[in-house]
Order: C-alpha cells, then structure tokens, then sequence
C-alpha cells in the first residue's frame, strides 16, 4: 500500500525526448510522444525516478492536489490461495518484502490473484517497488513465478533484468567451496525455511 503524495511534471522546454525517464519508470507512466515526455498522472506512483535521472533536468515532483491511495485488499480474496501462492515462493505471507512502503509478501499474492501479471502492474496497484526500486523486485518475480507467470523485463527499460538465484538454488559445490570462507549456507537455508513456515498471526480480519 502507497499514499501517493508526488506527481513528476515536465517542463517541455527543457525536454529533450531523451527517453531516459520512460526507461525507467517503474509502472511504466511515462511515455515520449513528439519528442516531448509525457505522463499519465492517474498512472504516476511518485517514485521519483524520472526526475533523478533526466539528464535534462526537465522533471520536477511537484505535490499532488489530493492524494491517491493505492493498495489491494488482500480480504477480497481467498486467503488460502494467497497463504499458498507466499509459502511456495518461500515468503511468510506477513513478511515485508517492500520495506519502502511496509507492503506484505500477502498484498503482492493478492495483486497476483486478482489479475497482476508483471512487476509493472502490480507496482501499479499496491505501490511496491516505488520507494528505492531496488529491494523488492526478487519477491516480487518469486511471486510471479509460483503463480505461473515469468515476465519478460522490459523491452528497452532499465527497471528490472530477471530473477537472481535464491540461497535455496545455491550448487552444493559452490557451499563447499565457501563453507571454507565462513559462509554458511545450510544454516541459513534453516532459519528462512522456518520464518517462511512460520504460523500466521492472528488475523484481525478473519
Ligand atoms: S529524461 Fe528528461 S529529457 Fe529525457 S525524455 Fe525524459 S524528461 Fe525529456
Ligand atoms: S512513477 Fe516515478 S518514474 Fe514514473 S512518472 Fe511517476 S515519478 Fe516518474
């Protein structure tokens, strides 16, 4: 869940039709038509990144008239679908994986089950992913993928390039070969395996 409290602006004077902003807009809300940026207000979650990255220093956040919350209800669906989806991915459904926006691994499964089939649109409808743009795209693609949904990053875009390996995927080879350097993978498989697993709190809306 996001308060949206920025809209980018463009000064089309000082708009190069670059397209650097479009790259990297993580909803994708900005588009270059004529040579000139424009974007979609409705769709701008005021992350920020097109106007620190426009080499032009054409776009400034200016503060929205009102705010727009943006957030899915995770009561609107079936929980236990959303309980699974989270487990399979190896998220605690209550776990934060936006720490931006203090989003749950739960409201990303619920995004997923109403429809959201890329990292763009479900940045879209909870607002992860608009904070530092870094964090949370793993769960976010870890999500996508139990569901059955491998999206393709963006054709041209700078938001995102692909899942990493999970410490799960890790060879056996490469832990000993570290175990060696003081890492110690199997421990840390452990204690993720039991937050994932981990029972639900008591839920307020159950
Ligand atoms: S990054 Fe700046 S100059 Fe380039 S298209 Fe966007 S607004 Fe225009
Ligand atoms: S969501 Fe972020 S990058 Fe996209 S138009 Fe709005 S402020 Fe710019």
């Amino acid at each position: 869940m996001k308060v949206v409290n920025l809209l980018a602006l463009v000064d089309r004077e000082k708009c190069r039709g670059c397209k650097t902003c479009e790259r990297v807009c993580p909803v994708l809300a900005i588009k270059v038509v004529d040579r000139k940026a424009v974007v979609d207000a409705e769709k701008c979650r005021g992350c920020a990144a097109c106007e620190q990255r426009c080499p032009y220093y054409a776009i400034s956040m200016v503060k929205r008239e009102e705010p727009v919350v943006v957030s899915v209800e995770v009561s609107a669906v079936d929980y236990t679908k959303v309980e699974e989806l989270c487990r399979r991915a190896k998220l605690h459904p209550e776990q934060i994986i936006c720490y931006c926006t203090a989003t749950r691994a739960e409201e990303v499964a619920a995004a997923i089950l109403q429809g959201a089939s890329s990292p763009e649109d479900i940045s879209l409808r909870t607002g992860v992913r608009t904070g530092c743009k870094v964090e949370c795209i793993q769960p976010i693609l870890r999500l996508l993928e139990v569901a059955g949904i491998k999206p393709e990053p963006p054709k041209g875009g700078w938001q995102w390039y692909g899942r990493t390996p999970t410490v799960w995927e890790i060879p056996d080879e490469v832990k000993k070969k570290y175990a060696r350097r003081g890492f110690y993978f199997d421990e840390d498989i452990k204690l993720l395996d039991r937050v994932a697993t981990a029972p639900l709190q008591e839920r307020s809306d159950s």
